[in-house]
């Protein structure tokens, strides 16, 4: 395929409540947008942020041509916010950074490099996390999980920070679906996809935005939405206690005619019920997760609600 020497870059940049880091990435934009082969349009999502973030966005946006600006009018995720930005941006190429400069600016000239080298997708690898021991251990197992379970090929250790070519985002932007894990849709497109390593450094500035919560439901909505494995693993246990319960039961036939023993503890037989109705539990709850994904998508809300927009795609 024929690629563009200078092609049209955006950026999209999600930022909840990120009045700290703010100036500094506005900083850095602008001398990145310098070193760019082509023209550049930064779109930033402000994902309901309650602090000084959407009258510094307008500010920023009214003085920088390059920069615009759509606001929600609650948070509605970091996900919904990259969604949003994607359907909203120009470019012949897109990329997604976090507004906390964690992904280097700079890495998205090697991507472009890579990107005329005929891939679709260009994905940022991370070498080495800045995260606690115990955060690290919980990243570097769910990806792995994520990657035996799912049904499409999504990377290990590859977060939203990615270039697409313009035929990938608008594809994403024609799926429909409500809960929406980037990551595993930009995957789910093909295409050539080229993983790029690169050091993640630390936050610039602030806290993180990321709540353990948001972390689970972002794992959940990961594994749910590409693979149906936990429902499988409902059907295994079914059938694994079923069979243990016909063998417990041939069990006590056997002890009762020919062993002559009086059938003894209570206890195991306690054990047996709790243990199996605390699966049936657990089973129940997969289905649940499902089903709740499926009323999401029944219900057909928007995705976002857009309070505002400033900068060029006020004009
Ligand atoms: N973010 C967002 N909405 C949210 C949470 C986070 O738009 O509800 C943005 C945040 O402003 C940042 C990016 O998502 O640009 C990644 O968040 P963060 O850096 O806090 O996550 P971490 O890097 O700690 O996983
Ligand atoms: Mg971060």
């Amino acid at each position: 395929m024929q690629r563009k020497e200078n092609p049209t870059l955006g950026l999209v940049i999600p930022c909840f409540n990120e009045q700290a880091v703010l100036p500094k990435l506005f900083d850095e934009l602008a001398a990145f947008a310098k070193t760019a082969p082509g023209p550049v349009f930064f779109l930033f999502v402000n994902d309901g942020s309650r602090d000084a973030t959407a009258e510094m966005l307008d500010a920023a946006c009214a003085k920088n041509a390059q920069f615009a600006c759509v606001h929600f009018s609650r948070n509605f995720g970091h996900q919904t916010a990259v969604s949003a930005g994607l359907q909203n941006v120009r470019g012949d190429v897109v990329a997604v950074i976090d507004a906390d400069l964690q992904d280097p600016p700079a890495v998205i000239l090697d991507m472009i490099a890579k990107w005329r080298e005929d891939s679709d997708v260009v994905y940022g690898v991370r070498k080495n996390r800045k995260e606690g021991l115990l955060l690290r251990a919980a990243y570097a197992g769910f990806y792995r999980l994520l990657k035996r379970v799912s049904n499409v090929e999504i990377p290990l250790d590859a977060g939203d920070f990615c270039l697409m070519d313009r035929a990938v985002v608008d594809l994403i932007n024609a799926m429909p679906e409500h809960n929406r894990f980037i990551r595993g849709m930009r995957g789910w497109v093909g295409f050539k996809q080229t993983g790029l390593p690169y050091d993640r450094s630390a936050r610039a500035a602030g806290e993180t935005k990321y709540s353990i919560s948001k972390l689970l439901n972002l794992a959940l909505d990961g594994i749910i939405n590409f693979s149906s494995a936990p429902l499988r693993l409902a059907s295994w246990i079914g059938m694994l206690s079923a069979a243990s319960g016909v063998i417990f039961f041939g069990y006590a036939l056997v002890s009762k005619f020919f062993l002559a023993k009086t059938p003894q503890g209570w206890a195991s037989l306690a054990a047996i019920v709790v243990f199996f109705g605390g699966m049936q539990l657990l089973v129940l709850g997969i289905i649940g997760e499902y089903l709740v994904r499926i009323f999401d998508e029944a219900k057909n809300r928007p995705h976002y609600v857009v309070a505002g927009k400033s900068g060029w795609l006020f004009r």
